[in-house]
């Protein structure tokens, strides 16, 4: 019998209960992919159509998510900026979010969103980070610093939640101007996942002032004929054809033809994961408008980023 029926698709089992067929069927992926072992202890979330999500009620990680770090606030944004090619100024920064654990320390994405998503965290903890960057930028000029815009990443869950569109609303309403402070970075294969879906959400964001960005352009099979009528604002390389162009003229060709194709659309184009100095001054030739990468700067804490990039005493 199910424990906690959690909506219309996804029920709460204890793993007694939890039909043994679909957790047997499952079985080889369930392992690799919580690396929790079946147990009596863990609690499966399933959706017929997808596995289970098994979660091991002792599973360190997943419980000090659940039941400290949301509620004690220890999600931190550090900034990275986005600095433009020709200028040489810091024209953006992107907001990536870290878990100071403080048993560990500061744990990386990769580490936690996973979890968020499989949990349906993530929308929590995406409504938290979409605040904090609005009012962080917010910040930034009522104080009379150099404000730069903020890019916050999206997860698929929160760009497939109908109440999205409102909740960006809702954010860009906390002060006039915060609108113009917002960016959002969508990848690329999330907007081809559903593309009329995006369109038409892309679109109404767009027309609220906030600037729409596909990220880890190159890695998501774009049509090319649906990319033309996406409403964006900014196409970003993904860092592994960065890393190429550098690697024989195969490397180079593509970022060319990215670079080409973003500006014959009438979109800017920032590269991402900009390391040496060779990649940095092949992107200034090619005319790549935007860069961001360690070579100038790792992500730091919002302190550091006011004080280094925005003239902050
Ligand atoms: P992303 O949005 O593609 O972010 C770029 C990642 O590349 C960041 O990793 C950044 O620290 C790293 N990076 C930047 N420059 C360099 C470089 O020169 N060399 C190398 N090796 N790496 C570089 P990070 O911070 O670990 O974030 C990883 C991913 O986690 C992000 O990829 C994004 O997909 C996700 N993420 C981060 N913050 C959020 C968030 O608030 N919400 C959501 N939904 N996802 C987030
Ligand atoms: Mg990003
Ligand atoms: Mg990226």
């Amino acid at each position: 019998m199910p424990l906690k029926p959690m909506n219309d698709q996804n029920v709460f089992y204890s793993t007694d209960e939890f039909p043994q067929a679909i957790l047997a069927s499952w079985a080889p992926i369930l392992e690799n992919r919580a690396n929790c072992p079946r147990s009596a202890r863990i609690i499966a979330h399933h959706r017929p159509e997808s596995p289970p999500t098994i979660i091991q009620n002792d599973c360190p990680r997943w419980a000090r998510i659940r039941s400290q770090a949301i509620d004690n606030e220890e999600f931190v944004l550090h900034y990275q900026p986005k600095v433009n090619l020709a200028s040489g100024k810091v024209v953006g920064a992107e907001a990536l979010i870290r878990w100071n654990d403080p048993r560990t320390g500061l744990v990386p994405p990769d580490k936690f969103i996973p979890i968020l998503e499989e949990t349906g965290l993530i929308s929590e903890v995406g409504r938290w980070a979409l605040r904090r960057a609005v009012e962080d930028y917010l910040r930034w000029r009522a104080t009379g610093l150099e404000a730069v815009r903020i890019a916050v990443n999206v997860s698929p869950l929160q760009l497939r939640n109908p109440g999205f569109v409102a909740e960006i609303e809702r954010k860009i309403g906390i002060g006039a101007h915060a609108a113009d402070g917002l960016e959002l970075e969508i990848t690329e294969s999330m907007i081809m996942e559903d593309v009329k879906h995006s369109v038409s959400i892309l679109r109404t964001i767009r027309d609220m002032g906030v600037h729409v960005t596909i990220d880890d352009f190159g890695t998501g099979f774009s049509s090319l004929g649906y990319l033309s009528k996406l409403p964006l604002d900014t196409l970003k390389i993904d860092r592994s054809f960065v890393t190429d162009i550098t690697a024989g003229p195969q490397g180079l060709a593509l970022v060319t033809t990215i670079i080409s194709l973003a500006h014959a659309l009438k979109l800017k184009v920032v590269a991402e994961g900009v390391e040496t100095e060779q990649q940095y001054s092949l992107l200034h030739l090619l005319s790549c408008d935007e860069m961001q990468g360690y070579l100038f700067s790792k992500p730091v804490p919002v302190e550091d980023f006011e004080k280094r990039f925005l003239g902050r005493m």
